[in-house]
Order: C-alpha cells, then structure tokens, then sequence
C-alpha cells in the first residue's frame, strides 16, 4: 500500500485553482491574517481591480485572450501594471469553458490547456493549435491515470474540476519518468533522481523574499516545524543559517516573473514550487491568500512549507492522495504530518 509516488525530481514549480473566489477577498483582512500584509493591500487591489477588468472583457468580447491582453495593456492606468505581474492572473479558469470536448474537436483556448498539460509534464512539446488531437487526448488519459479519475480522454467535468485544483509547480512528468506511477517502476531503475550526497546530511536555510506577505518571524516559525517533521523521518537535520551567510536553501516568497523562468501565475493556480537537490530554492507565491490558521478560502503556509521541502530534499509527486507529497492542494485544510508514503519515499531515496 505504500508508495506511490515519491520519486524524484530536478526542477520544480509549484500552483493553484482556477475557480474564482471573490469572497476571499473581502474576508481577507480578517485578524488571523498575518499583519505584514496589511502593508501591500493597495498593490493586491489594483491588481485584483485590473483582473476584474479582464473577466468582464472577456465575458463581453469572446475575442481571444491575446487581443483581451492588448486590450487591457493599452488601457491600463501606468500605475498599476508592473514588471512584475504575472502573465496569467487568473489561475487556472481558463479550463471552465473546456469541459465537455474531446478528440476531434477544436475549440478556442485548447491550446492553453496543452500549455497546462506541458507545464506539468504530460505534453513534450505544444503546437500552437487549438486541436484536440491523439497527443492531447493521451495526455488528457495520462493525467486522468494518475488522478485515479474515469480514463476517457475527453474533458469531463471531474477532469476539469481536478485540473482547476491549486497545485504545486513541480511537474508530475519529469524527463519522462512519471513521479506519480508506483513504486515498481523504482525497481526497474527507471527512476531518475537528484539528491544530496550522502554526506551531506545537515542542510541549512535561509530567507530572501522580493514580496512582503507573512511577518519574518512566521515565517521562520513555520519553517522550523515543517523541517522538524522532515528531520525526525529522515537522516537529515536542519538549521536556520545566520545572516549573511550563504545557506544550502533559499525559502522565499515571490511574485509573477521572478527571475527563475517559471513565473507565478496570480492567485490561484500554481501555490509554491521547489528546486531541488543541489539548488536548494523553495518560492512561495505571494499572490495567494496565505495564513497560519487558514479560513475556507485561505492556505495553509506550513502545510504547503511541508511538500515544498519534500522536493527540496529530492522527492517527486505521490500519486497518494494522503501523501504531503501528493500535488494538489486544498483550502482551509491543515495538512502538515508526513505519511507512510514520504516517510518511505525519503528513505528509499537515500538508503
Ligand atoms: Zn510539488
Ligand atoms: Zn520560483
């Protein structure tokens, strides 16, 4: 029964959901939100102002995202846009009005979805069409395989509903090896994995953030306990580096394009990703509606903290829905135990 899917992984990113929540944003400043971000709300308004421009555009217009985007640019008040808003501000919503095609059809916006279906590993490359063709209908049956969802290589509405589900940014597909397949596939050493030499068993981390968004002792608080909970199941320890030094994982909170080619992409969508073994890089996306003690439509920091340094120290995806290695990622929900599967993930890995 265990394991799934751990295995391991290079690069990562980290995501988030496509379905709109207005709610959250009104109920954002409630007291259990972290104080720090107070100080950037009339940044997130205008931002949140502009997206609000864009859906009724496109609601109206029907035209494609590209003239929308032309649209919207040229009629931006220049205060609002900066270097570094993200280039999709809206998760991942763009796959609602996909549901119900399939093979043979084509469809405005599919290609966004082949861009999705890429980003995280399930298309090699992505024709500029809006095609459904064989390659994105197995695509399509890959990634409902791994979902434990009905294989009908069609968009059905639990398909579409799984892919608008807040994730992280690592791929689940990565140089061909399904992170996501069981654990036989490690027996046939098909894995490929990059980890920590063996040696090195005490890694440290630090703090460096382009974007304000949890108050830094949190931040730090929050850290210390997730790596607590990867120590005591693995041969590692952990220690904050003192400042100024130059530590072995750079934890941080970003926004849009942030100078590591995978930009977030606006609340929603993608949540965090993780570089691992040996860059050491784990980003948050400061877009989202973080918190400590998160509401229904807020994140669990030291939750996602807790997968994040999963891929840190060399794990890939679980296809284990209790796994914290699992990819998605639900609000309001604290989940921050290790499961059988990483525990016998990171094991396996350095044994
Ligand atoms: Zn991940
Ligand atoms: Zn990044």
């Amino acid at each position: 029964m265990m394991s799934a899917g751990w295995k391991m992984m290079s690069a990562a990113h980290v995501s988030r959901e496509g379905v709109r929540r207005t709610a959250r944003r009104t109920k954002g400043q409630s007291g259990r939100r972290v104080k720090a971000r107070v100080s950037v709300a009339t940044e997130a308004e205008t931002r949140r102002a502009k997206r609000r421009r864009v859906r009724a555009r496109e609601r109206v217009s029907g035209d494609g995202l590209g003239a929308i985007l032309v649209l919207v640019t040229l009629m931006k008040p220049p205060t609002v846009q900066s270097k570094d808003s993200s280039p999709n501000q809206q998760g991942f919503n763009f796959l609602h009005h996909l549901e119900g095609y399939h093979k043979e059809q084509t469809v405005r916006g599919l290609n966004q979805l082949k861009l999705y279906l890429q980003k995280f590993g399930y298309l090699n490359y992505v024709d500029e069409d809006d095609e459904f063709d064989d390659l994105l209908e197995s695509a399509v049956k890959m990634y409902q395989e791994n979902y434990h969802l009905k294989v009908t290589g069609s968009l059905d509405f639990e398909t579409v509903k799984e892919m608008m589900l807040p994730r992280c940014g690592v791929p689940d597909i990565i140089n061909g090896t399904n992170q996501l397949m069981s654990h036989t596939k490690m027996k046939h050493g098909h894995l490929v994995s990059q980890k920590w030499p063996l040696s090195k068993t005490h890694l440290t981390y630090g703090f460096n953030s382009s974007a304000l968004v949890v108050g830094e002792q949190v931040l730090r608080s929050v850290s210390s306990r997730a790596f607590k909970r990867w120590q005591d199941a693995s041969h590692f320890t952990f220690e904050e580096a003192p400042q100024g030094s130059n530590p072995d994982i750079m934890i941080g909170f970003h926004r849009g394009h942030h100078g590591d080619g995978t930009p977030f992409d606006g609340p929603t969508g993608i949540l965090a990703h993780a570089v691992g073994p040996t860059i050491g890089w784990l980003h948050y996306d400061a877009d989202e509606n973080w918190s400590t003690n998160p509401s229904m439509d807020e994140v669990d920091l030291e939750s996602v903290a807790m997968h994040e340094i999963g891929h840190l120290l060399g794990l890939g995806h679980s296809g284990d829905k209790d796994a914290i290695m699992y990819a998605k990622f639900s609000y309001g929900i604290i989940k921050r135990d290790l499961d059988h599967d990483d525990m016998e993930g990171i094991q396996v890995l350095y044994s």
